[in-house]
Order: C-alpha cells, then sequence, then structure tokens
C-alpha cells in the first residue's frame, strides 16, 4: 500500500492514525458487535461517541458554556441559507465582507433572504487581500456581520478577528477551523463542513451563542432551526452518525498532537517552507498579499500555463496530488491542512526546485 501526498482543498487528507483505528473498528466498535455506521443513533454507544466528539471540540477551542455546539448536515453551502433563516432575528438587513468566490456564494444565498450590505469588498485587489478594518462601512441595524474566514480558493485569511461592536461576528471557517487558536467569545456563530479539517464530508459545525438562537424565520425548516437543533442534542434528525464518529477520532488526534496552539504552530511551521521558496523564488508566484496569506490553502502560478500539466504529470509521478488551483482561478494550489504532514510540504518544495531548475 502506498499513501500518497494529498493536497487536496477537500475533502481532504485525514491523519493516517485515524483512518488505522477507524479500520480496526470498522466491524466491531468496541466489543458492540457493530461498526459504527449501523448503530441507532438513539443506542447508548453512539450517544456516547457524540457525547466524547462535543466534549473534546469544546476543550480544543475553549468553547464558553453558553455556546451550543451542533453537528448538522448541508455543508457550509447549507449554511448559508440556514445562518440567515436563523439569525436575522426580526431585522431585515446583514453585513457581509466580500473577500472572494466563497464569500461572493454566501453574499448571492443571503440575498434570498435579506438585504444584504456589502461592507467592504476585495475585489479591487483581485482578492489578494482582506480589507482593512477601517475600511468598512457597517450598518449598525445589520442582525450580523459575515466574514469568510479562510478563502479556500483564493487562499487569503483573516489573521485577526475584526471588532464588529455588539453585532455578531459571523463566520465561515469551513477551511480554518481547528488549524489555529481562536476566541470563540468573539463570534456570534461560527460556521463549516468538516470536510477540509475534521472528518468526512456531510458534516456540518456551528458554533452558536445561545442568546441568539430561538428566534427563526417561520420558513426555516425545523430540521435547519438553530434552537430545534439544540433543544434535541443535533438529533432532532438523524445526524450523521460515521462522520460524527471519524471527527471526534480527528479531535482525540488533535489533542494528542498538542491541542489547538500545537496545531496552529506546525501549520505556521509547514505555511513557512512553502511561502519562503514562493518568495525566493521569480520562477512561481503567490499573488495574496503577504499579510493575509491563508496557513492552509497555499495558491501559486508557474510562469506559464503551458508548463501547468507538466508540473501536475510530475507532482503525480512523485505521490504528489491534487495541486491543480480552482478552475475559477487556475494555477496550482496546495491545501495543507492540519493533517497534512511538513514532509509532504518539504517534498513538495524539493520537486517545485527540481521542476524550476528544469524550465527556468
Ligand atoms: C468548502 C467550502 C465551502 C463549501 O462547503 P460545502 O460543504 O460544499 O457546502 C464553503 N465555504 C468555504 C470557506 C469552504 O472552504
Amino acid at each position: 500500500m502506498t499513501r500518497v501526498f494529498n493536497f487536496s482543498a477537500g475533502p481532504a487528507a485525514l491523519p493516517e492514525p485515524v483512518l488505522r483505528q477507524a479500520a480496526e473498528e470498522m466491524l466491531d466498535w468496541h466489543g458492540s458487535g457493530m461498526s459504527v455506521m449501523e448503530m441507532s443513533h438513539r443506542g447508548k454507544e453512539f450517544i456516547a461517541i457524540h457525547a466524547e466528539a462535543e466534549a473534546l471540540l469544546r476543550k480544543l477551542l475553549a468553547v464558553p458554556a453558553n455556546y451550543k455546539v451542533l453537528f448538522m448536515q448541508g455543508g457550509a453551502i447549507g449554511e448559508n441559507a440556514i445562518v440567515p433563516l436563523n439569525m436575522l432575528r426580526g431585522r431585515a438587513k446583514a453585513d457581509y465582507i466580500d473577500t472572494g468566490e466563497w464569500s461572493k456564494k454566501s453574499i448571492k444565498e443571503a440575498q434570498k433572504y435579506c438585504s444584504v450590505n456589502v461592507a467592504a469588498s476585495a475585489k479591487d485587489s483581485g482578492y489578494t487581500r482582506i480589507p482593512p478594518r477601517d475600511s468598512w462601512k457597517l450598518d449598525p441595524d445589520a442582525a450580523y456581520v459575515h466574514i469568510t474566514g479562510n478563502e479556500t480558493i483564493g487562499g487569503v485569511e483573516y489573521h485577526w478577528t475584526p471588532d464588529v461592536g455588539a453585532v455578531p461576528l459571523v463566520s465561515d471557517m469551513s477551511s480554518n477551523i481547528l488549524s489555529r487558536a481562536i476566541d470563540v467569545s468573539k463570534y456570534g456563530l461560527i460556521y463549516g463542513g468538516a470536510q477540509k479539517n475534521i472528518g468526512p464530508a456531510g458534516l456540518t459545525i456551528v458554533i452558536v451563542r445561545d442568546d441568539l438562537i430561538g428566534q427563526a424565520l417561520p420558513i426555516c425548516p425545523s430540521a435547519f432551526d438553530y434552537k430545534i437543533v439544540a433543544d434535541n442534542d443535533s438529533m432532532y434528525n438523524t445526524p450523521p452518525t460515521y462522520a460524527i464518529y471519524i471527527a471526534g477520532l480527528v479531535f482525540k488526534w488533535i489533542e494528542m498532537q498538542g491541542g489547538v496552539s500545537a496545531m496552529e504552530a506546525h501549520n505556521r511551521k509547514k505555511a513557512a517552507v512553502l511561502y519562503d521558496y514562493l518568495d525566493s523564488t521569480r520562477f512561481y508566484t503567490c499573488p495574496v498579499a503577504r499579510e493575509d496569506r491563508s496557513l492552509m490553502n497555499v495558491p501559486f502560478r508557474l510562469p506559464d500555463e503551458r508548463l501547468d500539466e507538466p508540473f501536475l504529470k510530475g507532482a503525480q509521478a512523485r505521490g504528489m496530488v491534487q495541486l491543480k488551483g480552482h478552475r475559477s482561478v487556475g494555477g496550482m494550489r496546495a491545501s495543507i491542512y492540519n493533517a497534512m504532514p511538513i514532509d509532504g510540504v518539504r517534498a513538495l518544495v524539493v520537486y517545485m526546485k527540481e521542476f524550476e531548475a528544469q524550465h527556468a
């Protein structure tokens, strides 16, 4: 068996020890005689798996007691609708910060439910930076302010938490949740699909301050009403049980690596290996402003598009896959989430240098 270095933006690589444990437990979880996939979500085994996953996530992110942790479905794109359905709370307007492809999607969806004020946009910079806070034109009557914590496609990330006063801050952290320490109390709501940094697709994480729930629009589907989901311990309908189990194993793995701060230190080191090289050469270019570069998704270009295919082929031959950039922006993108070992990034840089020497 050969495992590749998988630079996919999502669904993405998972820690190998997690996959091994899941394989070992596949047919018989802890003497239950069943796979987790076959368990009733109301049975004591799964309730324990679910409770442990939630407790670990709370511990890793130091989630304050007045926040609910919800395990939902529908992905971040589903949440783009679920957020306004729940968070408008009698208001008709929301502020959005436009930093790229994912914010644009969030904005478009929210416009179905409310009047969206794009309080700042990075469009003028070609989405290569986060608009500085002092340029934001926030509406004091907005129900919330929405940001995209990490733009998975553009490789632009907030390295600071915006102060938006008393208006709740909502962040789509699909691609950087658990990659770095955050102060949850500065947010009203954090959401993200699991398939980048947490586990299999199908699970969506929502962390929401409890005073913000309970005022969903009447048209909000019951299964997506945060209050109903919270009151039923995320089991109003059948939750994505297997994905929650794997997420729990990943949380345990992060804890064993030393927690989120240790993960962050490791991620900074990993990202530096790649960015330092990108900055040292004129062959490859990274379009993103230095201070806003993502630790998770590193976009870069070759000097000529005709080199893209040979570059990808050579990478594949060396066991490095999924380096092609998103179709909307082109070029290359290396996604280096928590589960990507530093050796994978080093191997990529060695290959990039070789390729440069051959084609420069
Ligand atoms: C991947 C991603 C999404 C889309 O998530 P789905 O699970 O496909 O709905 C949304 N936002 C960000 C920031 C992402 O990285």
